[in-house]
């Protein structure tokens, strides 16, 4: 089973793709993770996308689609992954079917603009591990320390509200395309965001297993 999630950001695509990939028990791959981890351990291509990453940019196309091309040739992801946060851009997800990659389902999560700019001001990570929370709908059990590894909840720097509100014009810009360009191909599902998460992960399954029928 191989999977996108699409979706602006702070739509929920990486809290439902954690869920996602529990169940169908496949490994969820975002590139926002590993691009985070980069800037962390300070690594070339972390040192390249840092920059990016702080205003709200996209880090090239052949950056990322490297990251992606590395990661899944790993044992992990041979009998199916969900992509999360990859593809962005119409290239990226051309370069995935010059892979041989044929995705089986895209799930788009649609959220509008005023309700992702409320909700990402709530949003928490955990910088050492990359878990996220969210003060008011995903709560840790504390609210300051991570529930798997107990450091200390910080907010992301691109979660700041001018930084958050260049992210959405270069989601509209360039990824909202690939929704079309998935239509076109018979493989999108639409799922619209709820306040609760667990509301979004039950349309979320319902979407999957309708799309995987049809
Ligand atoms: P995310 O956690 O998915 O919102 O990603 C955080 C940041 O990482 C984005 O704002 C981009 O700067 C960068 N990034 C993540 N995935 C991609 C991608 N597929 N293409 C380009 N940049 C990406």
């Amino acid at each position: 089973m191989k999977m996108i999630f699409l979706g602006a950001p702070g739509a929920g695509k990486g809290t439902q793709a954690e869920i996602v990939s529990e169940k169908y028990k496949i490994p969820t791959i975002s590139t926002g993770v590993i691009i985070r981890e980069a800037i962390k351990n300070e690594t070339e291509t972390g040192l390249a996308a840092k920059a990016y990453t702080d205003s709200g940019k996209l880090v090239p196309d052949d950056v990322v689609i490297g990251i992606v091309k590395e990661r899944l040739s790993q044992p992990d992801a041979q009998n199916g992954f969900i992509l999360d946060g990859f593809p962005r851009t119409v290239p990226q997800a051309k370069a995935l079917e010059d892979m041989g990659i044929n995705m089986d389902l895209v799930v788009d999560i649609e959220v509008p603009d005023e309700k992702i700019i409320a909700r990402m001001s709530g949003r928490r990570a955990c910088k050492k591990c990359g878990a996220t929370y969210h003060l008011e709908y995903k709560p840790s059990r504390d609210g300051k320390t991570c529930d798997s590894c107990g450091e200390e909840l910080t907010v992301r720097r691109d979660d700041d509200p001018e930084v958050v509100k260049q992210r959405l014009e270069v989601y509209h810009e360039q990824t909202e395309p690939l929704i079309d360009f998935y239509k076109a191909l018979g493989k999108l599902v639409t799922v619209i965001g709820q306040e609760k998460v667990e509301d979004t992960t039950r349309l979320t399954l319902e979407a999957i297993e309708k799309g995987i029928k049809s």
